[in-house]
């Protein structure tokens, strides 16, 4: 079966023998306060650094999830408000939900095609976070590094926050351009999901202590606190931990997974803009992201689409909110090896030629 899903994606076969591994090695039941642990917590943040590409100064944490981080930035770094801009139904999603917790959060949704207008952004003077969604796993569009540049350049109160589930480790982040980023692991790192990954400015952190807010396990302070001792604030998710250490062992240094990510997009792109019976969701090509390509055709063309890859052994990946009946999303992360890839394109041109 191949799994071009955007997530929960194909996982790294890799993934097979490491749970071997953690079991035989008796990881699934360490404490997570003892000497084993901390060892490999230190030597997973050293491989994050150095395959991620991470500045020494950054801050790393673990969470439960992407949106549990949504959450930290809402609780431990938002006393007044945060802006919210979006395209898709993952920034909203975020938006929505910030607001629940701090009502006076606002947002400003942009369009599908559009480069982020930083120049003309109504950003309010109170405004604590400025919140993006890099990669919009939703419709395949994304912000890149040079609008984040602008809105770091402009707006220098704020932090910047920035959703990078659908890209983290698998394009070449510029870490120094935002503050705090994060993703979770059952997308471009190829691990079983269940786990998030949060990055953080030192600005962020000495924001996080002047804030000081300390209602809740996971506030940012406490988890600062805990983690200068490679340690978490609640047991944490062990298993995964250790996958994302075997995994990135084997990973190549980010640049060169972002290079091949990015042909792999241009060769997908291209492929299927041949086809009378599809258009890319995304005509613009400076938005378009080359994590998630999402391809639109009729909706019962879609349906059957997908059907017919079914019975082949293909999973396309169902399109979402808006876009949920006249779309399928194929995933490009760094599990999916380039002969999988081969396999869709035969069978589309064996389809549709
Ligand atoms: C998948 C996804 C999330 C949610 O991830 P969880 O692990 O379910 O919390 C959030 N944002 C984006 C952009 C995503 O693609």
């Amino acid at each position: 079966m191949l799994n071009f899903y955007p997530g929960p994606s194909k996982v790294h076969p890799e993934v097979r023998d490491y749970l071997t591994m953690a079991y035989d090695e008796g990881m699934l039941s360490i404490p997570h306060r003892g000497e084993r642990f901390v060892l490999m917590m230190r030597e997973l943040v050293a491989l994050l650094r150095l395959k991620l590409n991470i500045p020494q100064d950054y801050y790393i944490f673990f969470t439960s999830s992407a949106t549990e981080c949504w959450e930290i930035i809402a609780q431990s770094l938002t006393p007044n408000k945060s802006l919210h801009l979006y395209n898709g139904a993952f920034g909203e999603k975020w938006y929505e939900y910030a607001k629940r917790l701090k009502p006076d959060c606002y947002g400003q949704a942009f369009g599908l095609e559009e480069v982020l207008d930083v120049p003309n952004l109504p950003v309010e003077d109170d405004t604590d976070v400025i919140c993006v969604t890099q990669t919009e796993t939703s419709n395949g569009t994304q912000v890149g590094m040079n609008t984040l540049l602008k809105l770091q350049n402009q707006f220098k109160d704020p932090l910047l926050a920035i959703d990078a589930t659908s890209s983290m480790a698998g394009l070449n982040l510029k870490f120094i351009r935002a503050d705090i980023w994060f993703a979770s692991v059952q997308k471009c790192f190829g691990l079983p999901a269940g786990m998030g990954v949060l990055v953080c400015s030192p600005r962020t952190i000495q924001r996080a202590k002047g804030i000081n807010e300390r209602k809740h396990y996971n506030s940012l302070v406490f988890m600062h606190e805990k983690m200068l001792n490679y340690q978490t604030t609640f047991t944490p998710n062990v298993l995964n931990l250790f996958l994302l250490k075997k995994v990135l062992e084997k990973r190549p240094l980010i640049k060169n997974v972002d290079q091949l990510l990015v042909q792999r997009a241009q060769d997908l792109y291209t492929f299927f803009e041949e086809f009378m019976e599809m258009d890319l969701l995304v005509e613009n090509p400076e938005v378009r992201s080359p994590t998630v390509i999402a391809v639109k055709g009729a909706d019962r063309w879609v349906q059957e689409a997908k059907r017919m890859a079914a019975t082949q052994g293909i999973t396309l990946g169902n399109g979402y909110g808006p876009w949920a009946k006249n779309t399928f999303r194929i995933a490009n992360f760094p599990a999916i090896s380039d002969s999988e890839y081969e396999t869709l394109r035969n069978f589309i041109s064996g389809q549709y030629h």
